[in-house]
């Protein structure tokens, strides 16, 4: 395993600084290879937590340290900023674009590939516009200008009909993502809000969470289904099940209900918590070798996690298609380190073993101080739930520097009511603002929240109510 002093090291490289890739390389950069990381971003993003980051609660640096730091302590692993573009199995290269300015080839021993997924929305990326999904600290905080810029134009509508339209919510899908947005935001209208606007009443917020299936967390099993959807009940979000968005418009979505009727829902917030798609690399891989994806483009690998035909090129994470297991930060982590290990153990010429994932249960935060937990046959809901949730998202930070400050910002904000991190301007991100205007307009992105709902809100027609008021 150790190369002599001739003997170049053997290259590994490792495409994505996720849970897959990090994991991967912190075990790499203990042994004798050379691990160079690949990633489009410069941060180590923890997903399960940019709800907290959407809805003012957490900052993003909290949720996302930079790679190079995370692994500043493993000398031999190099971070680099870049997008791989192309991969190569027959040649052994990796095809990456450096910000834009110039193409790069990196060659490999060894290759692990962990890009993740994105946003579906099931053919329809016109919704995208107005229902963006929650991938990205971008994505985080443009939800998080749209969520409390909402409460902004609501105070500034000038009837009721504009008020009820900026102060209605539309989630799409109520899986664990769904179900924490559509309860914090409850949370933030009911608590966080009261006593800060003059001429509305933020606890009016409507939130209508929306899903095909016949109950809110439904990997969760029956009984904690239940028990969620009594919980949101409770809280005021009001849950619409067997419904299917048909379209999403800047005056709100129109789902078909469980009878085949079309409603429509007046809404000034849509936001999209259905559906991935794996990374377009999984589609790379299947051009340049004999590899099978399955319906989300997830590539179909060996039971040891390598591409079939490509003993030295493993898929992880959210990407990789195996045994039907689900696309969660677990699996990624225990596949990364499996895929880290078998180079390990290739290069000791042993033979490959097959990926055996240990499932240690999932959890969902449902609202203030209520989860739900399903660990082995254990079914925890209400504070007990939530305890388990805590410390189980304390354990994941740990070694990010993040837990104390989080944790007491997650007392703060459960015991009082502050959400420290609400920034956002009608200017927004980028630049100077007395930039001049055209200098200004080539550096920002359009201004809060979008430039024509401000100045050209939705017509009264063109806005229905809420779904009680369309039957
Ligand atoms: C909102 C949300 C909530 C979630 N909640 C939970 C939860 O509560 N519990 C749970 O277990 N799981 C949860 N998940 C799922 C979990 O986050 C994923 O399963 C996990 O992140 C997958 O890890 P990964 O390494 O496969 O991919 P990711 O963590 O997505 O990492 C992929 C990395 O690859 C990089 N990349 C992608 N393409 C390229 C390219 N072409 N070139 C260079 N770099 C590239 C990306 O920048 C990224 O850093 C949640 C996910 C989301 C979005």
């Amino acid at each position: 395993m150790s190369p002599g002093p001739d003997t170049p090291a053997h290259r590994v490289v490792i495409v994505g600084g996720g849970f897959g890739g990090l994991f991967a390389a912190r075990w790499l950069g203990r042994k004798k290879v050379d691990v160079t990381l690949v990633d489009r971003r410069n941060h180590h993003l923890f997903q399960p937590l940019l709800y907290q980051v959407a809805t003012g609660m957490l900052s993003p640096g909290q949720i996302a340290p930079p790679i190079r730091n995370v692994l500043r302590r493993r000398s031999s692993v190099r971070v680099e900023l870049a997008e791989v573009t192309d991969i190569d199995l027959a040649a052994r290269l990796v095809h990456a674009d450096l910000l834009g300015a110039r193409q790069w080839t990196i060659p490999y021993d060894s290759l692990i590939v962990a890009a993740g997924t994105s946003q579906s929305y099931f053919g329809h990326d016109e919704f995208a516009r107005w229902a963006p999904g929650m991938k990205t600290i971008d994505d985080a905080l443009e939800l998080r200008r749209r969520i409390f810029g909402a409460f902004e134009l609501a105070e500034l509508a000038d009837d009721d009909a504009g008020r009820r339209h900026w102060l209605t919510f539309v989630v799409v899908g109520a899986g664990p993502t769904g179900v924490e947005l559509a309860g914090q935001i409850r949370d933030l209208a009911t608590r966080c809000l009261r006593g800060e606007f003059r001429r509305i009443d933020p606890s009016a917020a409507r939130v209508v969470l929306v899903d095909g299936g016949t109950g809110p967390l439904a990997t969760f099993g029956h009984q904690l289904s239940a028990r969620a959807a009594r919980e949101l009940e409770r809280i005021g979000v009001d849950l619409r099940l067997g419904c299917r968005v048909t379209g999403v418009s800047r005056a709100g979505a129109t789902y078909t209900d469980p009878d085949g009727g079309t409603v429509e829902v007046g809404a000034g917030t849509v936001i999209w918590a259905a559906g991935v798609q794996a990374s377009p690399l999984g589609a790379v891989l299947a051009a340049s070798g004999d590899v099978g994806l399955d319906r989300q483009g997830r590539v179909e690998v060996a039971p040891d996690l390598s591409v079939p035909g490509h003993p030295e090129v493993y898929v992880v994470g959210d990407m990789m298609a195996l045994d039907d297991l689900p696309g969660v930060a677990e699996v990624a982590m225990q596949g990364g380190l499996h895929a880290a290990n078998s180079i390990v153990r290739r290069l000791g010429g042993k033979e490959p073993v097959p990926f055996r994932y240990r499932d240690l249960g999932s959890v969902a935060a449902i609202g203030r101080f209520d989860a739900v937990a399903s660990v082995r046959r254990l079914r925890l809901s209400g504070f007990p739930g939530w305890m388990v949730w805590f410390f189980v998202h304390l354990a994941f930070l740990e070694g990010f520097g993040n837990r104390l400050p989080t944790m007491v910002r997650w007392l703060r904000s459960m015991v009082g009511r502050s959400r420290a991190e609400r920034q956002f301007s009608t200017a927004h991100t980028g630049g100077d603002l007395s930039l001049p205007d055209d200098v200004r307009g080539s550096v920002q992105p359009a201004p809060f929240p979008l430039a024509a709902e401000v100045l050209d809100p939705p017509a009264p027609e063109e806005r229905p109510g809420p779904p009680d008021d369309v039957t």
